[in-house]
């Protein structure tokens, strides 16, 4: 991978990447579009990474669909996948960590320790490879992009870190490979998550205070049967902070448990 990445910057071609963990589906195949019509050459990669999953998390029964991501992929023209093991990354006698400081505390952070760690050191690692010139990243996944382009910025990266908007379902909720975990029923109550959101982003717009508009979000989320939220909060765009008033590029960020299955989402504040 690296040698061919080398040989296409000789050639002045420039790179496209796109990191996923695979059960690829529509969030991820705009992603490989947008990096397809931006670039010479697209490379998307495909690793479950172990160090960003928590000991009591979904690591194991992840779903790794590999043989219908590959196809996807050659219908959108990727040039390369990359589908690294474990060992391949994390060799033994691996030791070193990239921590984004403050960022990665904060929200999922908070609630899976490490995480951010494990995606920042899996990420540069993955950076290093494949030496793209442009990177893609959903906004769906806002805290991780922001912890990102930090990271970019912070190690002086040659390469852009590219946000992308949230692909949904029809009903409003965000496409994500763990929503196959849902039930049926969990999978139609799931839309609540969204509209939640929209209700409150809407009623803030307007004028009505954060905290009474994330108070009747939060009422409607716990009105889903088995229901729990790590949090619900309005946010600095760029510091991840909580706010109590508006400001531009604020957005609410949530997670939500359905059942087993926890469900995070956004949405920008006017
Ligand atoms: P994942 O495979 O879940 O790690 O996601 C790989 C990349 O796809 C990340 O940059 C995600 O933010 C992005 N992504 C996941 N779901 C969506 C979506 N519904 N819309 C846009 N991008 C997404």
């Amino acid at each position: 991978m690296s040698r061919l990445a080398i040989l296409w910057k000789k050639k002045g071609q420039t790179i496209g990447f796109v990191p996923t963990m695979g059960a690829l589906h529509e969030g991820h195949a705009s992603l490989i579009r947008r990096a397809r019509k931006e670039n010479d050459k697209v490379v998307v990669s495909i690793f479950v990474n172990p160090a960003q999953f928590g000991p009591n998390e979904d690591f194991s029964r992840y779903p790794r669909p590999f043989d219908k991501d590959r196809a996807l992929c050659a219908a959108l023209g990727v040039d390369i996948l990359y589908h690294p093991s474990p060992e391949a990354i994390y060799p033994p006698g691996y030791k070193s960590f990239i921590e984004v400081e403050g960022l990665s505390q904060l929200w999922c952070g908070h609630f899976r320790p490490g995480h951010f760690r494990g995606v920042a050191t899996v990420v540069l690692n993955l950076f290093q490879t494949v030496s793209p010139a442009r990177a893609y990243f959903g906004e769906k996944d806002y805290q991780q992009l922001t912890i990102i382009k930090t990271m970019a910025r912070d190690l002086n990266l040659s390469m852009r870190v590219i946000g992308c908007q949230t692909l949904r379902e029809k009903d409003g909720l965000a496409m994500s490979s763990r929503n196959q975990y849902l039930s049926p029923s969990e999978r139609r109550d799931a839309a609540m998550l969204y509209r939640s959101l929209c209700e409150a982003s809407e009623k803030i717009n307007q004028g009505i205070e954060i905290a009474s508009a994330l108070k009747a979000a939060r009422q409607k989320i716990l009105s889903i049967p088995n229901s729990r939220i790590d949090y619900l909060a309005a946010v600095d765009g760029l510091s991840l902070e909580e706010i109590k008033s508006p400001r531009l590029g604020a957005r609410i960020l949530a997670a939500v448990w359905i059942g087993k299955t926890r469900l995070i989402d956004n949405i920008k504040l006017a």
